[in-house]
């Protein structure tokens, strides 16, 4: 379960918190549409969505709808989970394929992108060596040869998809599938999709620090965010305000022990299979929460400059980086966009 502190801050304004309550009791202005604010805990995580619509119960409608189709990816996704989906693909590895519907298979298919584009520092197969540090339970360093001998089952290149039969296999017993650096993004994607489809004119749907919105709230235009500072508490770094688009933040101050003085958090470095070192921060803005989200732990990986240099290449795709010293740093298409914290 995520407990920490968000690494996003969805600033919610006054007036709008006054629009959501007269939206939950059901009254209506006749000039301004409704606005639903709804959280549940899901996906280990709080989850809060917003709709606007043009009435009470369509708002209302629209919230019930994202929940659900997040709680239906959960069911094919979680690997908490011995029943999902996925962990039937992980059950199944070494032995044979496992036939997945078409949200598995994308998300698994949209993960090897990620892994492709950031030459493998996003790795949806890491998950053996993530257990390994245990970050949050056990918080014990793993000894060299323990790590050497996880090399092979965390290569996703092996990792076999067949989009004619519909099938993933993993051909090496050991090896396993984890969502964990990409599956709220996505989520956030297909439910923002169904708030869409259920009538909403604008909304937001946040899985703890990973957001995506579409449309603008009544009387504003986007919706306003603030990033939070990786090592003050309660401090920003900067503000913006999103227009149809994800955002997502890794960092390395919410899940991580210290021993010896040094910091051992969850994002880790699959050539080294130990933290990635070269970042504190890293937030993506990108038209999908499944792009913000996979390259968000994809470039705390690659660090800021091989990041900078990927994000330069991807038209729409934005980047905040704070790097191991607490420089940060912000791609070009962010900097009018950006404003006092
Ligand atoms: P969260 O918002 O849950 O912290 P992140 O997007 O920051 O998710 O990704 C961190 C999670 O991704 C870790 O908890 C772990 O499960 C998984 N992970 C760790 N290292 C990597 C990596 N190099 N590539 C892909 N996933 C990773
Ligand atoms: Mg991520």
């Amino acid at each position: 379960m995520d407990c920490g502190r968000r690494r996003i801050l969805w600033l919610w304004p006054v007036a709008l918190a006054m629009a959501s309550v007269l939206g939950c009791s059901g009254l209506r202005s006749t000039e301004q549409p409704i606005v639903v604010k709804r959280t549940q805990m899901q996906m280990g995580t709080l989850v809060s969505i917003t709709a606007v619509a043009p009435t009470a119960e369509g708002a209302q409608a629209a919230v019930t709808a994202g929940f659900a189709e997040i709680k239906r990816l959960e069911r094919l996704l979680s690997t908490w989970r011995a029943d999902s989906e996925l962990s039937t693909v992980n059950q199944a590895a070494g032995h044979h394929p496992v036939r997945v519907s078409p949200d598995t298979m994308e998300v698994v298919a949209r993960s090897l992108d990620m892994a492709r584009l950031t030459e493998g520092g996003f790795n949806i197969a890491v998950g053996p060596a993530v257990d390994a540090w245990s970050v949050t339970e056990r918080q014990r360093v793993p000894s060299a040869e323990e790590l050497r001998a996880l090399h092979d089952v965390v290569d996703w290149r092996r990792v076999e998809i067949d989009r004619a039969a519909q099938t993933i296999f993993l051909p090496a017993q050991g090896m396993r599938l984890d969502v964990g650096g990409i599956g709220k993004g996505f989520a956030a994607d297909k439910a923002v999709e169904v708030l869409r489809t259920s009538g909403a004119q604008a909304g937001v749907v946040a899985l703890s620090g990973d957001i995506k919105t579409f449309g603008d709230l009544p009387g504003m235009q986007g919706f306003p965010v603030g990033i939070r500072h990786p090592r003050q508490e309660d401090a920003l770094v900067t503000r913006l305000d999103l227009r149809n688009e994800a955002i997502s933040t890794a960092g390395d101050y919410e899940r991580f022990f210290e021993q010896d003085g040094v910091r051992y958090h969850h994002i880790l470095d699959p050539v080294t299979l130990e933290p990635a070192r070269l970042c504190q921060s890293v937030t993506v803005i990108a038209p999908e929460g499944t792009v913000a989200d996979g390259l968000d732990t994809g470039i705390f990986v690659l660090g800021p400059e091989r990041g900078m240099a990927l994000v330069e290449r991807l038209p729409g795709v934005d980047v905040i980086i704070i790097d191991a010293d607490g420089r940060m740093t912000v791609s070009p298409g962010l900097r009018a966009r950006l404003r006092d914290p």
